[in-house]
């Protein structure tokens, strides 16, 4: 029996640890890529539904982990949510971001709008507003060329603090947008308070509004809304042509999705612009 127990002791902790030693290995190879760069930046167009240009580009990670190959944002940001890794990541995000976009504006191409995602766990930082000035300095932008999308999330257990930076944000002349809207419960309550300027429909309502009535019906009262409250709407994952359509009729500011463009690198990104945006 004594045997059988330390068989089963060693299996159950070999089982544990290999999760651990997985959450390790991970946490070290991106601190790794962190370090050496071994990151790149992507950038998904945003196309403004009336002039059809691009009005803005969200910037995505990309990482290709040398052994595991690609590995998806959805994957890693969670995991650099917990390790403290979201803070280093997101200031190599934003200082790209914004030297692009020095470039770009250097280059006479036009891009009004860098939007970069932020984690809340950054966003309750007190060192998180100079962060953001700093930037702008740095790299000679104006405030209004960059917007942070932001989730519900941080609202909901921090709200205060959440709202606090959000006006001093505002206040700077920061653009706010809400990302994902619609999957959170707060939505409706805060919308009320927040200092943002748009909104962008989750893709899961976007998908079926080109043959679901109620898909349809729930889509056009967030853009409806979204208008009366002077708000800007942005919709996520528009694939089809259908969807589009729809959209447009319905007099959805900006369209994001792999119907216009996947997320494509800088050099793909400035070709794109030119084309769109002739100057
Ligand atoms: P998100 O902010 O909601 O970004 C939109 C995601 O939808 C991106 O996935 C984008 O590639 C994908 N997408 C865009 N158009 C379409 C479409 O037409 N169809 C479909 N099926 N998908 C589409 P991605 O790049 O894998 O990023 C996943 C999530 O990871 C992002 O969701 C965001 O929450 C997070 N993330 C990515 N980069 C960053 C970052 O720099 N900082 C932070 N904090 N989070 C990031
Ligand atoms: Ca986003
Ligand atoms: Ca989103
Ligand atoms: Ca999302």
């Amino acid at each position: 029996a004594k045997q059988e127990g330390r068989n089963n002791a060693s299996w159950y902790t070999r089982g544990l640890s290999q999760q651990e030693y997985e959450m390790t290995q991970l946490r070290n190879d991106l601190q790794h890529a962190i370090d050496t760069h071994a990151l790149e930046l992507h950038y998904q167009p945003q196309v403004d539904s009336g002039t059809r240009k691009v009005a803005g580009a969200e910037a995505l990670l990309r990482w290709s982990h040398p052994v595991r190959g690609p590995v998806s944002p959805a994957y890693f940001i969670p995991i650099a949510e917990t390790t403290g890794q979201i803070i280093p990541l997101t200031l190599w995000v934003l200082d790209t971001a914004c030297r692009h976009l020095r470039e770009l504006t250097d280059a006479g191409i036009a891009l009004p709008c860098i939007a970069v995602n932020i984690s809340s766990t950054h966003l309750l930082r007190a060192s998180f507003v100079p962060t953001i000035q700093a930037a702008l300095d740095k790299h000679r932008l104006r405030a209004d060329q960059l917007e942070l999308e932001i989730t519900e999330t941080v609202l909901m257990d921090h709200a205060d603090r959440a709202l606090d930076t959000l006006h001093q944000l505002k206040n700077m002349g920061v653009k706010l947008a809400i990302d994902d809207f619609g999957v959170g419960f707060s939505s409706m309550n805060y919308l009320k308070v927040l200092p943002i300027n748009k909104i962008k429909i989750d893709r899961s309502f976007i998908k079926g509004i080109d043959h679901n009535a109620q898909d349809a019906a729930i889509c056009q009262g967030i853009i409806s809304m979204a208008h009366h409250l002077n708000l800007r709407i942005t919709a996520e994952g528009v694939e089809r042509e259908g969807q589009r359509d729809f959209l447009v009729k319905n007099q959805c500011d900006e369209l994001q999705g792999y119907l216009f463009a996947k997320p494509m690198n800088f050099t793909d990104l400035c070709s794109l612009i030119n084309q769109l945006n002739p100057a």
